[in-house]
């Protein structure tokens, strides 16, 4: 192997040592930072993601407050919480976690969060102020992911890159990021018609489908930088990402690992959007 492989466990702890500093700070200016955390229903995935993030901001000095409602909830029981919650000064981000269970408006319950309260960085006025490159709180996992691009000090300025997947949590903003980072920008999804050609090209591959091993690393343009958020679980149990690994890092000069590279990216980049919205409360920060 010869790529340097990106360690997103220790760039994670150390930007979570960070949060932990500007935490104290906020609490010195009598802010304690809250994040609330809405989970609905019992889908065991989503269980073990709020766990993860609960334990991760109590390490941080978060304080944390668990709403967990049942699967019956209406989504206008929902939708009054929310409200509460935006109207509750000592809360500074309001987590929904998602997938909503089905009877549930998930569009209706993202659009009525705060914005100002909204670290997920989900809601359109959000998004929006992305892509006038006026950001008030960057989605996490495309923030973990040009986090990790700065580690491996790849330069964007000019570079071809190419994102695979076009969701609006991850594949979207991430294209913003990179055209604001002055990339070339190319979106790839389900109807491109020549992935390979596009991935061959490509000084910068960022791939975010959820199909394990689709990106072969014959594919990888020699020196690329290659960012795997893709998590995909095979049968024999292993933890795959989309891109084909050990084969990728023979051509790449960087690379993430799955599991180990975006994931714990992604809860520390969360974090640091709940403390930066207490310093906006104590007046250490401006929106
Ligand atoms: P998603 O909403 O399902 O979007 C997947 C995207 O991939 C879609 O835009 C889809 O295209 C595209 N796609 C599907 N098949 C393709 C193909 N054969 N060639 C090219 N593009 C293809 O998924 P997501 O929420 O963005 O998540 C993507 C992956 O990242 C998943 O594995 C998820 O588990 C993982 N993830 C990881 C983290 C983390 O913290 N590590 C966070 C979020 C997500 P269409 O738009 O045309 O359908």
């Amino acid at each position: 192997m010869s790529a340097r492989r990106l360690d997103g466990k220790a760039l994670g702890a150390e930007l979570l040592r960070e949060v932990a500093g500007r935490v104290e700070r906020c609490r010195q200016a009598g802010v304690t930072p809250t994040l609330a955390v809405v989970l609905v229903g019992d889908d065991p995935a989503s269980a073990i993601y709020v766990r993860n993030k609960g334990r991760r901001a109590a390490e941080s000095g978060i304080a944390t407050r668990d709403h967990k409602l049942p699967a019956s909830t209406t989504s206008a029981e929902l939708l009054a919480l929310v409200r509460e919650l935006n109207l509750d000064r000592e809360v500074d981000g309001i987590l929904v976690q998602l997938p909503l269970p089905a009877g549930i408006e998930s569009e209706a319950i993202l659009l009525a969060i705060d914005p100002a309260k909204d670290v997920d960085g989900f809601h359109p006025d959000n998004l929006g102020r992305l892509v006038i490159g006026r950001p008030r709180f960057v989605p996490c996992t495309p923030q973990g992911c040009m986090r990790l691009l700065a580690l491996a000090g790849t330069e964007l300025r000019g570079a071809r890159a190419l994102v695979i997947g076009r969701s609006t949590i991850v594949g979207k903003p991430m294209g913003q990021l990179l055209l604001a980072a002055d990339a070339t920008v190319v979106l790839a999804h389900s109807r491109t018609k020549d992935l390979r050609a596009e991935v061959e090209r490509a000084d910068v591959v960022v791939a975010a489908v959820g199909r394990a091993e689709l990106v072969k690393g014959a594919w990888i343009k020699p020196g690329a930088t290659v960012i795997d958020v893709g998590m995909n679980r095979l049968d024999d149990g292993r933890l795959v990402g989309d891109v084909e690994f050990a084969a990728a890092a023979e051509r790449a000069a960087a690379i993430t690992p799955v599991p180990g590279g975006v994931g714990p990216m992604t809860i520390a980049c969360l974090l640091a959007n709940v403390v930066l919205s207490a310093e906006r409360r104590a007046g250490l920060a401006s929106d």
